[in-house]
C-alpha cells in the first residue's frame, strides 16, 4: 500500500474565484506543487489548505460544489471568512511574525485578537488534516502561518508522523523572544518530528531560541524533549529547474524579445523582480542604483533598470508606504537623469506573465537582487537557471538564504549602498569568460538541488526520524504492557519501587519541598496501591527524609531518601554510615561560590549529600558553569569516595557507596517477591534497575539511553500505568 502524505499549508496550490456568480478554478504551478507531484508516485497525497476565497461570499451549496471540485484534484478545503482573513492572515501571520522573522521589530504589530484568531484558525486547519490521518501517514506542515498545527496535532495523536518546514528566516533569538506569545509558538512547531529550515544559521538560531526560551537542549540537533525526540535540519529548497531553463527560449518568449524595444537595444539591462514587500530593500536598491548613475554618468543611455515589483499584502499598512516610498524614487530619480526618448528606470506595479518573466532572466545582463532579508530568495535562482548561454551576472544579498549557496554570485550587504553600486559597475563591466565561469558553477549548484529533490530529502528524513524513533527507543507496547498487567494479576508477593521527582510527578521549577507536593490524586492512588496487602510500595528518591515523611504520611509505604542514604521502614528510620563533615568542609564553600556567581542556582544541602540545581538559570550559562564546577569538585576531593554527579538539571556530590542501586539491592535479592516493577528517570535509577533481577520490570520514564527493560514516555503515561494496576 502507498504511503499517505497530507500536505497542510495556509494557501492550497488552487484557487477559487467568483465572476459574474459562477465559480472559477485556476491552478498556481507554484514550486511546491511540482514538488508534491514529484512525490505522488510513491504517495497519496492530499492537500489541506484555504482555497483562496472568503467563505462569506458563498452559499452551503457552493461550498460543497467547492468541496467536491477540489477533491478531484487532490485538495481539501479549510473555508476562512474575511474576519478571519484579516485576523489570521493579514493579521498575525503578516503584521506580526512577518516583520519580527524578517528583523523588523517596528513593522510588528502585538494585537491579542490576532493571536486569537491565529490559535483558532490553526486548529481549523489541524482538525481538516486529521480527516485524512491514517496510521501510515506523514503530515507536512508549511510555513510561519501554522507554526501551532504541529502540537495541536500531536495532541490529539501522540503517535503521528508529523513534518514542519518553515520558508522564512527564522531570526537570532534576541529578536524571536519579542513575540509576546514565544513560548507556545515554539512549542507548537516541536510537536513536529522533523522540522527544516533554509539554511543552518536558521537551525542554529531556533535551537538557541528552544534552549533560552523553553529550556529544552540539543545533541547534534536533535531536541530532546520529556518524552519524545525532535529532530531539526536545514534543507534549501531548490527550484523547477526545467521550467526556467526551457522557458527561456521558448516561442512565446522569442516573440516577446522580438516585439519590445528593449530586448532589440544594445542598452544593457539591470532586472529586479520581487513582490512589494518592505524586506525586499527595493527603495535602497534605488538609492544604490542613483549612486551608481552619480558615479558613472557614462552609463546613461547605456543601461538601464527594469523594476518589477508585484503588488502584495496590500491591506496591510507598511506595503501602502511602501509602495509610495518606491515611486517617489523611482520618478525622483527618472526626473533626475531622463531625456526627452531616454529614461533610466522602467517600473513596473504588477505581476508578470511567466513568458515575460523567462524573456526578462533572458534578457538581463545583470540581475539585481538585494533584499534586506529572506529565507531563501527563488527569484535569484530561477535567474541562474534561465541563462542558457551561461552569461550574466547575479548580484545577490548576503541577508538571503540563498547566498549560502550561490557564492558565486557578487555578494553584497544591501545596506551598504555604495558597495551595492560598485557591485553594479562591476556586473555591467564583468568579462564574459568571468560571467560564465561563475554562472556554470552556479548553475551545476541549482540544477542539482531542485525543489523536486529537496521534497523527496524532506519526506525521506522524516520516514528515517519516525524509523529511529520506533527502533531506538524501548517504548513499552500494549502486548508488552497487557503481559505486565497479566503478572501482575497473577502474582501475590509484588515489590513495587517508585522514583519520585520526573516519574510520579513532573519537576518544578526548584527543588522547594513546597512545589513539588503530591496531588491528592497521586496520593489517593498510592493509598489504593498501598491497601492490598499484597503489594509493598517504596518511594526511592533522592530528596530529604523530611520531605519524603512530608508527602507521604502511609507508614505502610516505604521510603527510601537521599539516594539510600535513609529508609523508614516499619515505622522507622535507618541510616546510612558515614562521616560526612570532611568532604563537606571541603567542597561547600566552593559550591556556595558558584550559587553566588551563577543567578538562578540553588544550593540544598542534605545529610549525606550536596545538590546544586540549575533548573532556573539561563541556559547557556548553567552549561558553562556546571562543566567548571564538576572540574573544581573533583579537583578539590581528589580521590575520596565521593563522587560528582549530573542528573536532571543538578549536580550532586554524594557517597559512591551511596546510590539506589545498593540501598534495594538486598531488598531485591530477597526471595520473597514474584513480582518486581522498578520506574524511575535518572541517573540514579539507572543503579536501581542495574541491581534489579532480570526478570524484574524495569521502566525508564524519558528518551535518554537506559539500562531499563522498557520506556516510558511522561509522568501522565506512568500514573496511567499505576491505574491499570489497580
Ligand atoms: N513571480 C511571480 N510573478 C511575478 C514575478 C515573480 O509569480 O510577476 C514569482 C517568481 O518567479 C518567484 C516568486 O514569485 O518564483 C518569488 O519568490 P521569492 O522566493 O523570490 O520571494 P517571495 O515572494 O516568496 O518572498
Amino acid at each position: 500500500m502507498n504511503d499517505k502524505l497530507i500536505i497542510v499549508s495556509t494557501r492550497l496550490p488552487v484557487s477559487v474565484s467568483k465572476v459574474d456568480g459562477k465559480l472559477r478554478y485556476e491552478s498556481s504551478a507554484g514550486g511546491l506543487s511540482t514538488a508534491i507531484d514529484s512525490l505522488k508516485k510513491s504517495a497519496d497525497s492530499v492537500w489541506v489548505g484555504w482555497p483562496g476565497i472568503a467563505s462569506d461570499d458563498l452559499t452551503p451549496k457552493e461550498k460543497t460544489e467547492i468541496t467536491t471540485e477540489l477533491q478531484k484534484r487532490g485538495c481539501y478545503p479549510v473555508f476562512l471568512n474575511n474576519n478571519e482573513i484579516n485576523k489570521f492572515y493579514s493579521g498575525y501571520s503578516n503584521s506580526t511574525l512577518w516583520p519580527l522573522f524578517h528583523y523588523f521589530p517596528k513593522e510588528a504589530q502585538y494585537d491579542s485578537s490576532y493571536w486569537d484568531m491565529y490559535q483558532d484558525v490553526n486548529m481549523q486547519f489541524a482538525r481538516a488534516a486529521l480527516k485524512f490521518a491514517t496510521a501510515n501517514a506523514k503530515i507536512w506542515v508549511h510555513d510561519y502561518q501554522l507554526m501551532l498545527v504541529p502540537k495541536m496535532l500531536r495532541d490529539i495523536n501522540k503517535d503521528l508522523t508529523i513534518g514542519f518546514f518553515l520558508h522564512t528566516p527564522f531570526p537570532a533569538s534576541e529578536v524571536f523572544r519579542l513575540i509576546p506569545e514565544r513560548e507556545a509558538l515554539l512549542e507548537g512547531v516541536l510537536g513536529a518530528s522533523l522540522i527544516g529550515f533554509h539554511t543552518y544559521d536558521y537551525v542554529h538560531y531556533f535551537l538557541a531560541s528552544t534552549l533560552k526560551i523553553l529550556g529544552y537542549e540539543n545533541t547534534l540537533g536533535t531536541v530532546r524533549l520529556d518524552n519524545r525526540l525532535v529532530q531539526t535540519d536545514a534543507f534549501p529548497i531548490g527550484i523547477d529547474y526545467k521550467k526556467y531553463a526551457k522557458g527561456s527560449y521558448n516561442r512565446k518568449v522569442s516573440s516577446i524579445q522580438r516585439t519590445f524595444d528593449l530586448f532589440r537595444a544594445k542598452t544593457q539591462v539591470i532586472l529586479s523582480v520581487d513582490r512589494a514587500d518592505y524586506t525586499k530593500g527595493i527603495p535602497e536598491r534605488l538609492d544604490a542604483f542613483e549612486l551608481f548613475l552619480d558615479r558613472h554618468p557614462d552609463f546613461l543611455r547605456r543601461a538601464v533598470l527594469v523594476i518589477v515589483a508585484v503588488p502584495s499584502r496590500g491591506d496591510v499598512n507598511a506595503y501602502k508606504e511602501l509602495r509610495a516610498t518606491i515611486e517617489q524614487k523611482v520618478s525622483r530619480i527618472n526626473g533626475r537623469f531622463s531625456t526627452i526618448d531616454w529614461s533610466p528606470i522602467t517600473y513596473r506595479y504588477q505581476p508578470l506573465p511567466f513568458d515575460e518573466l523567462c524573456a526578462l532572466y533572458a534578457r538581463a545582463d545583470v540581475m539585481l537582487v538585494t533584499p534586506l532579508r529572506d529565507g531563501m530568495n527563488l527569484v535569484a535562482k530561477e535567474y541562474v537557471a534561465a541563462r542558457h548561454s551561461h552569461n550574466g551576472v547575479l548580484i545577490l544579498s548576503d541577508m538571503a538564504g540563498a547566498a549560502i549557496e550561490l557564492t558565486d554570485a557578487l555578494l553584497v550587504n544591501p545596506n551598504n549602498t555604495s558597495q551595492v553600486a560598485d557591485a553594479i559597475y562591476e556586473g555591467l563591466t564583468m568579462r564574459e569568460t568571468d560571467q560564465r565561469k561563475r554562472m556554470r558553477k552556479m548553475q551545476a549548484r541549482v540544477s542539482q538541488y531542485t525543489i523536486e529533490k529537496w521534497a523527496q530529502d524532506f519526506v525521506k528524513e522524516l520516514s528515517d526520524s519516525v524509523k529511529k524513533r520506533d527502533t531506538n527507543a524501548k517504548w513499552l507496547n500494549q502486548q508488552q504492557e497487557r503481559v505486565l498487567l497479566d503478572d501482575y494479576k497473577k502474582s501475590s508477593r509484588r515489590l513495587i519501587l517508585l522514583d519520585y521527582d520526573g516519574t510520579l510527578k513532573n519537576f518544578a521549577d526548584s527543588p522547594d519541598a513546597d512545589r513539588s507536593e503530591p496531588s491528592i490524586k497521586l496520593k489517593k492512588l498510592l493509598k489504593t496501591l498501598t491497601q492490598d496487602k499484597q503489594n509493598k510500595i517504596i518511594i526511592i528518591s533522592g530528596r530529604k527524609r523530611t520531605t519524603l515523611h512530608k508527602y507521604f504520611r502511609n507508614k505502610d509505604i516505604g521510603l527510601i531518601a537521599e539516594h539510600g542514604g535513609w529508609v523508614y521502614d516499619d515505622g522507622q528510620w535507618t541510616k546510612f554510615n558515614q562521616n560526612t563533615s570532611d568532604w563537606k568542609k571541603k567542597v561547600k564553600p566552593i559550591l556556595k561560590e558558584f550559587v553566588a556567581r551563577t543567578p538562578g542556582a540553588v544550593l540544598e544541602e542534605k545529610d549525606f549529600s550536596f545538590a546544586w540545581h540549575y533548573r532556573q538559570v539561563q541556559p547557556n550559562l548553567a552549561y558553562v558553569r556546571k562543566e567548571a564546577l564538576k572540574t573544581k569538585l573533583r579537583g578539590a576531593l581528589g580521590t575520596d569516595d565521593i563522587g560528582v554527579y549530573e542528573g536532571q538539571k543538578i549536580i550532586e556530590v554524594k557517597s559512591k557507596r551511596m546510590n539506589k542501586g545498593v540501598a534495594v539491592a538486598g531488598l531485591a535479592a530477597k526471595n520473597q517477591w514474584d513480582f518486581i516493577l522498578a520506574i524511575g528517570d535518572d541517573y540514579t535509577d539507572e543503579d536501581m534497575f542495574l541491581a534489579m533481577p532480570t526478570d524484574a520490570y524495569t521502566i525508564n520514564v524519558g528518551t535518554d539511553h537506559t539500562n531499563a527493560r522498557y520506556q516510558i514516555r511522561s509522568v501522565d503515561d506512568v500514573l496511567e500505568l499505576l491505574r491499570l494496576l489497580i
